[in-house]
């Protein structure tokens, strides 16, 4: 069987969703076979919130490199090919940079990744290593970071893959059409962290298109969360400094910013700032009474979703957006726990079952 002919396997999302992206049949399709990631209901959560309100998860850290950014590099990638490019870049806060590599190596280029020194979670990191990225860590953080590969875009022959790149949005908001199928119509509500609020904006999109192909017939109130520490779309105000433990959404300039604005309006949505405090929180009870264990930035979802929850009438459903893998960031892990954990034991079966209480 040719390698292009397996028939049995989900084909990756642009194969899957061709008539609604801008491609054409001269692309060349780059995938890891991303997409298609599971709607998963959040019993524990929703009988926390009662009133019959049912939660989902959209467990996306299950894409190919571990985070929603798949579902726009496998578009962004596809199309700089297309166009014949040789080397991408990115600035990232650790899963462009990641997933951009593997994207990238896929397509035999060469990548680029601009990373804020120490502030990228060292899974994120090491798959950068692994996917051959080459890594530029300055001192500084994503938005100057940012600045820096706009600009060498402009003067050198390399494609940004950041998402101002319109690519990656229309894959991205292949999530929302994917929700819609599994729903049967689109949620009432939607949460979803925001940094760059590329990925709220795309969301949008997605429900909007599938609404106009009356493949559902309603639109979900647009909830964006952000840190605390890192909220300028909450305070309507730049952050120079922006911090929170929840790294991927460490970003005091947002480039999706007007977009963001449009979406809260349009859908009659709101925007709210979570504490790190109340991240971890989410991000913990995610692990112990779901069984799913995210990063911070995608805790920030359901930390929101907690908070605001008395203004979520009853009967309403709500899809969270879990944008990546907690596997990512094992260091937050492995410091914000309450585990037990009892080490140095001797290897005797009377000193385990002793410990473990019989
Ligand atoms: C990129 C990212 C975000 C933020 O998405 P934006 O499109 O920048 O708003 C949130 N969570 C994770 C895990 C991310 O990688």
């Amino acid at each position: 069987m040719s390698l292009s002919k397996n028939k049995t396997c989900w084909p990756g999302l642009i194969q899957a969703y061709k008539p609604w992206l801008p491609v054409t049949e001269k692309t060349p399709i780059i995938t890891l076979h991303e997409g298609a990631t599971p709607l998963i209901p959040a019993r524990s959560i929703s009988n926390q919130i009662g009133r019959n309100i049912s939660v989902y998860l959209k467990y996306d850290g299950l894409n190919p490199t571990g985070s929603f950014k798949d579902r726009g590099m496998t578009m962004a990638i596809s199309k700089a090919k297309e166009q014949g490019c040789e080397a991408v870049i990115c600035a990232s806060t650790g899963n462009t940079s990641a997933s951009a590599a593997a994207y990238a190596k896929r397509a035999g280029m060469r990548a680029f990744v601009l990373i804020p020194d120490g502030y990228v979670a060292q899974g994120k990191l090491a798959q950068a290593f692994v996917y051959g990225a080459e890594v530029l860590a300055i001192k500084g953080n994503f938005d100057e970071a940012l600045k820096i590969v706009q600009e060498i875009s402009n003067k050198y022959p390399v494609n940004l893959v950041n998402s101002v790149n319109p690519f990656r949005l229309q894959g991205q908001k292949t999530a929302a059409f994917e929700i819609i199928e599994n729903l049967g119509n689109a949620p009432d509500f939607l949460c979803i962290p925001m940094g760059n609020a590329g990925n709220i904006t795309a969301y949008w999109m997605g429900f909007n298109e599938y609404l106009k192909a009356k493949k559902s017939n309603k639109l979900p109130k647009m909830m964006g969360f952000q840190a605390s520490g890192s909220a300028p779309l909450v305070n309507n105000k730049k952050i120079e400094n922006p911090e929170t433990i929840a790294t991927a959404i460490r970003i005091g300039n947002p480039v999706n910013w007007d977009n963001a604005l449009k979406v809260k309006k349009e859908s009659n949505g709101l925007f709210k700032d979570v504490s790190d405090k109340e991240i971890i929180e989410a991000y913990k009870l995610l692990g112990k009474e779901e069984g799913i264990f995210c990063e911070p930035a995608s805790a920030a979802s359901v930390a929101g979703l907690l908070k605001i929850k008395e203004e979520i009438p009853e009967n309403s459903n709500v899809v969270c957006v879990l944008t990546g893998n907690g596997l990512k960031d094992p260091d937050c892990a492995i410091k914000n726990n309450e585990a037990i954990f009892h080490q140095g034991l001797s290897a005797e079966l009377e000193t385990i079952a002793k410990k473990m209480g019989f």
